[in-house]
Parts: C-alpha cells; sequence; structure tokens
C-alpha cells in the first residue's frame, strides 16, 4: 500500500530512520555476500563489507551501518569515488543533507550503478517537500530512508525505507520475528498503521498549506 502511495518497488516501516539505515545496510550486506542473516555483522567483517561515502558525508547516523560489520570508504573527488569500488564493495552511501561533498546525487548514483553497486540515500529529515517522498527512489537510489516522526509527523517511533524490491525483502529478513542484527528494532501494528495514516493525511496536505500552517504557529 506504502509502495502505491510513494511511487516505488517496495517499502518498509522502521523503528526510526536510524533503524532503517541499518535494516538497509543489513540487506545490502545480505545480498551482496548471498548470506544467512546470522552471518552479519561478524561474518561479514572477514567477506564482503565496504560501504563508499563522501568523506563529507560522514555522521554521527554512521554507527547504524558499522552496527552491521560495514566498513566506512571515504572518498572525496569523483575520480576516487570511481576508484573505490573493489570485490568487497556492498553499498554507497549518501547523506542527503550534508553541507559538503563535491560529487552530487545523480553522478553518486551513475558511478555505483556502472559497478552494480547499490545506492542509499539517508534523507530523514528531507520533506518537505513531499515530492521528496518519491524524488529520490525515482532519481536511481536503491534504497531511501525517512524519519516518520519528523516532517512527515506520524509515529515518533517509526520511519520508512523505501525502494528496489529484493533489496526491501532483505531488509525484512533482518527484522523482528527473525533472529538479525535489528531484532531488537521490532515494529508494532500500531506503528505500521501510523505511518500509514501519517502518509495518507500527508498526501492530502500541499506544501502551501503546510508552510502556512508552520508560519501561523510560528
Ligand atoms: C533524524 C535523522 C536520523 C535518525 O532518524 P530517527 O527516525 O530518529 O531514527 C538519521 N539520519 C538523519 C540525516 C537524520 O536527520
Amino acid at each position: 500500500y506504502l509502495a502505491g502511495k510513494l511511487k516505488c518497488e517496495a517499502a518498509l516501516v522502521t523503528a526510526g530512520a536510524s533503524s532503517g539505515l541499518t535494516l538497509g545496510t543489513a540487506a545490502c550486506l545480505t545480498v551482496a555476500n548471498r548470506c544467512d542473516i546470522r552471518a552479519i555483522p561478524q561474518e561479514v567483517m572477514r567477506e564482503k563489507n565496504e560501504v563508499v561515502v563522501q568523506k563529507a558525508h560522514r555522521y554521527g547516523y554512521d554507527q547504524a551501518l558499522i552496527a552491521c560489520g560495514a566498513k566506512m570508504i571515504e572518498v572525496e573527488t569523483l575520480e576516487q569515488y570511481d576508484r573505490a569500488f573493489t570485490d568487497k564493495t556492498v553499498m554507497a552511501h549518501f547523506f542527503n543533507a550534508a553541507d559538503g561533498g563535491q560529487i552530487g546525487r545523480e553522478d553518486w548514483i551513475a558511478v555505483a550503478h556502472k559497478h552494480g553497486v547499490p545506492c542509499f540515500n539517508d534523507a530523514a529529515a528531507d520533506m518537505p517537500p513531499i515530492s521528496n517522498l518519491w524524488n529520490y527512489t525515482q532519481m536511481g537510489f536503491d534504497l531511501v530512508t525517512f524519519s516518520g516522526g519528523k516532517g512527515i509527523r506520524g509515529p515518533q517511533n517509526a520511519g520508512l525505507l523505501l525502494g528496489k524490491r529484493e533489496l526491501i525483502e532483505a531488509a525484512a529478513r533482518n527484522n523482528n520475528p527473525y533472529d538479525g542484527v535489528a531484532r531488537g528494532q521490532k515494529v508494532a501494528k500500531e506503528q505500521i498503521v501510523g505511518m500509514v495514516a501519517a502518509i495518507d493525511w500527508l498526501l492530502e496536505q500541499s506544501d502551501e498549506s503546510m508552510e502556512k500552517e508552520f508560519r501561523d504557529r510560528a
């Protein structure tokens, strides 16, 4: 239902954007290593576990990726980025609201896809505009996460992971009720219903009506 509303292949309600980062990374590790979920984090550290990221996109939420056994590989130039891909690369990570970084979204996606590697965009706080809920998946990002309790104004302990079906299915396998790295990031039925209600509400709003409300409140 959410994937249909948000114009992407598949969608998962998570326990927040940080959980979305962990589940998305676990999904990329699972698919790249063709491994059991129990191989995360320890066994994948001896196999494929490299995540390429711009130096200016490093942030506190990296911990959500590193918890899966991911090794962060920093790049600055487009040429360094192209050369950073190895047979151990599982994911390219992008921080949508980063202040710095020379490499833009389209180049970031194109180079990753040239190497057959999925691209993740953390857009946790980047709604409004409402269209951002589909702009980044339609641009080509394989995974995009949003916080449920920021601009979307859904449950504070929920979030969205949107993207390609194979990766969303792998993300779900790493979550409760299975005994993977994110078993502790359980999503209750109340959060799922809450996110659906929030998206239904949001899609009846407009960027203009929301901005007016924000200004009135301020
Ligand atoms: C807020 C935020 C997160 C974490 O979101 P939660 O829903 O609180 O887990 C992750 N990444 C970015 C960029 C954020 O702004």
